[in-house]
């Protein structure tokens, strides 16, 4: 167990009252919780993953006020509540300049070796003890984006899972490391993305997601009716090279996205559709790495006379606007339908 983590088997109720940015100040670091309820196994609930992303902690300390009770919190069910990064959040970012990202460095990672890596180890070795009723991991994002759930394997109770989210559903092999993929190994597992940070319709639809989730008696275990869901499947990851200067609607920039290039998410772009303008001499603006981390920028995208269009149909995600997102994480996702394979999960 890392001596990173403090566990505690209660929640002050006064600590329902803090906002994200006040959490560390009280906890000092990251903060694993376990509150018993009516049902065992618990729920195991991430939250501050990434400290600018509010709406997974503002639900969760909803859903716990609307159980308060003379004497604690009466549960539906048993929760284990992990309060991530306490210390990003208290400043509104994503991770401290000297920090991992925390949703990179859960067991399956390709990087090692931090103290993060060993926090998450343990949080997951300790919920390989309790066992988990299922796992959800609270995020937003920064683009125009729909709600949507993502699942880390093609499996029936992990697909209910999200899709009792929303009908959109996101199933990614990459990046890895990611809390949702890990937890995987230990139950039915999903990645909440909740749409921007602020928006009251986030913290609305994670709260009543997260109570129903306490509510259920078991998932079910049979496919997911077609109809029910629209899944696409990410199959590769965009970037910009840091050597290029970047803007929206300004040609002094290097690579000139248009200005509101997130309207594209979730959109099916057809063949020739404008990603950007660069300016001359740059052979290939942007990094396109597929699920196994290779270069194919050359299967998405060309360019013609400086404009970066699109070569075949793609679906784009978590498109943003906002420069320190795409220089931290990415631009974006490129997406493939994937109903089809509703019959290979297992
Ligand atoms: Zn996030």
């Amino acid at each position: 167990m890392s001596e990173l983590l403090r566990e505690m088997d209660e929640l002050p109720v006064s600590l329902l009252e803090t906002g994200a940015d006040g959490l560390h100040q009280v906890l000092g670091g990251p903060t694993p919780f376990h509150l018993s309820g009516r049902r065992e196994p618990p729920l195991f609930v991430s939250v501050l993953m990434h400290g600018n992303e509010t709406s997974g902690w503002d639900a969760i300390r909803r859903v716990l006020r609307a159980h308060l009770s003379d004497d604690g919190f009466d549960l539906p069910r048993s929760l284990s509540l992990f309060v991530g990064n306490t210390e990003a959040a208290e400043r509104g970012v994503r991770h401290l300049p000297g920090q991992p990202d925390y949703n990179r460095v859960w067991p399956g990672s390709e990087t090692g070796g931090t103290a993060e890596h060993a926090l998450m180890r343990g949080v997951m070795e300790r919920m390989a003890d309790r066992e988990i009723f299922a796992s959800v991991d609270v995020h937003n994002n920064t683009g125009l984006n729909p709600h949507y759930a993502c699942v880390n394997v093609l499996e029936h109770q992990s697909l209910h899972l999200a899709s009792l989210f929303g009908r959109t559903v996101v199933y990614f092999v990459r990046p890895r490391g990611v809390a949702s993929m890990a937890m995987a190994a230990l139950g039915p597992s999903v990645t909440l993305e909740c749409g921007k940070v602020g928006q009251a319709h986030g913290v609305d639809h994670a709260a009543d997601y997260l109570q129903a989730c306490l509510q259920l008696a078991e998932i079910p275990s049979h496919p997911v009716a077609p109809h029910d869901i629209d899944l696409y499947h990410t199959v590769a990851v965009v970037r910009v090279p840091p050597d290029y200067s970047i803007g929206f609607g300004d040609e002094a920039a290097a690579i000139n996205f248009p200005v509101h290039l997130d309207t594209m998410n979730f959109r099916e772009l057809p063949v020739g559709s404008l990603i950007a303008e660069c300016s001359g001499g740059i052979a290939q603006p942007l990094d396109v790495r597929d699920e196994q981390d290779q270069a194919v920028a050359g299967r998405y995208l060309e360019l013609e006379d400086g404009r970066l269009i699109t070569r075949v149909p793609v679906m784009p995600s978590m498109l943003t606007c906002n420069p320190e997102v795409i220089r931290q994480d990415c631009l974006c996702y490129l997406m493939e339908r994937y109903n089809d394979h509703l019959a290979d999960a297992g």
